[in-house]
């Protein structure tokens, strides 16, 4: 099935461009650390240390959500931990898609018990009509409807992560 084109690669790729100077305006100075939640956030994420002009080191952190294929149940394994320390560091998460923002509020009580210096989230879209909990994304790359989207990183069933641009499943 070919997912209908809701953003095109050109489009993402000004938005991340767009992303890239506010984070580097808003977070505060000195060297970041990024944090990117796989799978689903790593093309947003590759693209997305390269828009910003900034000192900064890379970690990943493996996720596992339980729940359906588009229902999160905001039951989180992590299956692979970061490999450095992110105390009195300057941590943005990157994450894909804030839903229900389950997924996002555990990891931020994660990652903010090991005392980094300052605590930001990222998410490449969002969908606010689907938000179970109130939890900040502060800096968002597109809102979309609710919708299940894939492409750019985005899965349905381990497929369509290489697509260039993002777009709507209907079947
Ligand atoms: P949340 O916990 O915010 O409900 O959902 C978090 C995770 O569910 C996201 O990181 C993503 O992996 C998955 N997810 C939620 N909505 C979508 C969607 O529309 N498309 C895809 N591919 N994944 C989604």
């Amino acid at each position: 099935m070919k997912p209908i084109e809701l953003f095109s690669a050109a489009t993402i790729a000004r938005r991340v461009t767009e992303l890239g100077k506010q984070i580097d305006a808003q977070m505060p100075p000195g060297p970041m650390t990024l944090v990117c939640v796989l799978k689903g956030a790593f093309v947003f994420m590759a693209d997305l240390v390269r828009a910003i002009p900034r000192q900064m080191t890379c970690d990943f952190l493996g996720v596992r959500s339980y729940g359906d294929a588009t229902l999160s149940s905001g039951v989180v394994e992590i299956t692979s931990d970061l490999g450095t320390t992110i105390t009195d560091r300057n941590v943005l998460l990157v994450e894909d898609i804030a839903d229900t923002g389950l997924t996002l509020r555990y990891l931020l009580d994660v990652l903010s018990a090991r005392g980094p210096a300052s605590l930001r989230t990222c998410a490449l879209l969002s969908k606010p009509s689907r938000r179970a909990i109130d939890v900040p994304v502060d800096f968002v790359g597109f809102e979309v409807p609710d919708e299940f989207v894939v492409g750019y990183g985005l899965d349905a069933g381990q497929l369509y992560r290489n697509l260039p641009y993002i777009g709507v499943l209907r079947s």
